[in-house]
């Protein structure tokens, strides 16, 4: 399969190539040069088979031949033994058509396990094959640097260096990453924001030299590797209560917009999804760029629902080369402007598709708490604070006769504080993680300065070119 940047201006790749640069050398996001396509019988298929062999199956399709199946059945197998439930994305049923598909049994809690896990697995196997090393660095808000971590911790061919904002994610977010003490793992307290992370990474990025000396690859959620692992859930739920012909809708929490470009992609693919509904909390570019047709930066604002807390959402982009056909000039001139400006307008035909296939809203901070104490009381389910953004946007799209699915993104006790205020009760953590309190933790703690940041990673990788 050929992969092609959304700027096209970078050299075509294959699956492997892609699923090592993560970002295309021209700044763009690769896409595939089609979508496979899934028959209702293969839908139907679906129900009743293991998560692994539907993730395998999906992954397949996109891999071109480029990963040997018995190779990739086997890796699907490992990524998902450890969840903590068989189904491994269970489906609630909270009402009569109103369904929440659980995503966070695995090891870390939040979604991103799901394709974090096979991601690892994938990346080390095609190291492996071409006798290679490398070397992830990665800024993080919380939960994508545990799922990273949790994930490639004890790889031999990979080191992973996590950036976070010191102070600034839950204790049980931070624990998660800072009591893992593989040698191959790396935690970096960065004293600024989050924000200052991301440019950290961003300029690490930019330093060719550096890049090609430790081999840096990226497993953000721009890496298309974590979006197709992403589809299986879509494929399965909708499996479940749906089948080939029944279409179900589906809401969203979303961020950065891999999560839902996931649940497009499934769609292209041939899944009867009706309605696909973004939900943003109050850092709302997407909900505004669908509301008005244009594309603005704002300041961040702190919520309770912390890994929703973005300004730019990256994997937009892919929809915006999908609405524009396929148009990369057009798609640069868009980005060219919001690095300028910090803003771009959608034209009318592009913007008009953008609403035919999606849905969005946002839900602010009382709704979110609403939310959490209304589905409480009346379900006895408690749901953490992303999960409560999908559901409050959800119920003003859902209708009687058509299941609505909201993705259900974290387990409740990754914001214990936050969840307790609203519903009155704590959260507790799985058995598995019950001691991560009182673990040891390992973190060094750094300026916000690049020199410094590439420096300790010289120090530490294993992957580095030794200069002759
Ligand atoms: C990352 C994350 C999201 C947002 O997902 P995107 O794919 O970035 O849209 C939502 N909820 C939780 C708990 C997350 O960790």
């Amino acid at each position: 399969m050929d992969y092609y940047s959304t700027r096209g201006e970078a050299p075509v790749r294959g699956f492997r190539d892609v699923l090592l640069a993560g970002l295309a050398e021209d700044g763009g996001l690769y896409l595939p040069a089609i979508w496979p396509k899934i028959t209702p019988d293969e839908i139907e298929g679906f129900a009743g088979r293991p998560y692994h062999e539907v993730v395998a199956d999906l992954v397949g399709r996109f891999a071109g031949g480029e990963i040997a199946d018995e190779a990739l059945r086997a890796m699907c197998r490992e990524a998902y033994a450890g969840f903590n439930h068989p189904a491994v994305t269970p489906l609630v049923e909270l009402a009569p058509n109103r369904w929440v598909l659980e995503l966070f049994r695995g090891p870390t809690l939040a979604f991103k396990d799901l394709a974090m896990q096979l991601l690892a697995r994938l990346m080390d196997h095609v190291l492996a094959e071409r006798d290679g090393r490398a070397t992830i660095v990665a800024a993080t808000s919380g939960d994508t640097g545990s799922a990273a971590i949790e994930a490639f911790r004890g790889r031999e061919r990979i080191d992973v260096f996590v950036l976070f904002p010191s102070g600034r994610v839950s204790p049980v977010q931070q624990r998660q990453m800072t009591t893992v003490l593989d040698p191959n793992i790396h935690t970096l307290a960065v004293e600024g924001s989050f924000d200052d992370c991301q440019s950290l990474v961003k300029a690490l990025f930019a330093r060719e030299r550096f890049r090609k000396d430790v081999s840096l690859a990226a497993v953000n959620s721009i890496n298309w590797g974590r979006i197709v692992a992403q589809t299986a859930y879509y494929f399965s739920s909708a499996a479940a209560i749906g089948g080939a012909d029944r279409p179900v809708d589906y809401a969203v929490p979303t961020g950065n917009f891999g999560d839902a470009f996931a649940g497009y992609v499934a769609r292209c693919m041939g899944l009867p999804i009706a309605h696909l509904v973004i939900a943003t909390n109050s850092n709302d570019i997407l909900a505004r760029a669908f509301a008005d047709g244009r594309y603005e930066v704002r300041g961040i604002v702190p919520t309770s629902s912390p890994s929703m807390d973005i300004g730019i959402s990256s994997n937009f982009e892919r929809l915006l080369f999908e609405v524009h056909n396929g148009d990369a000039p057009a798609v640069r001139r868009m980005m060219a402007g919001l690095a300028q400006s910090g803003s771009f307008s959608i034209g009318a035909g592009p913007l008009e598709e953008m609403r035919r296939l999606f849905a969005a809203g946002r839900a602010d901070e009382a709704e979110t708490v609403r939310t959490i104490r209304e589905t409480y009381e009346a379900t006895g389910y408690l749901v953490d604070t992303h999960t409560a953004v999908g559901l409050a946007v959800a119920s003003r799209y859902a209708r009687p006769e058509v299941p609505m699915i909201t993705l259900s993104t974290a387990h409740p006790a990754k914001f214990p504080d936050a969840v307790e205020a609203a519903s009155g009760v704590r959260p507790g953590l799985p058995p598995a993680l019950a001691d991560l309190m009182d673990r040891e933790e390992r973190f060094t703690t750094i300026a916000p300065d690049a020199d410094a940041v590439e420096d300790f990673i010289r120090a530490h990788a294993r992957a580095v070119t030794i200069e002759v």
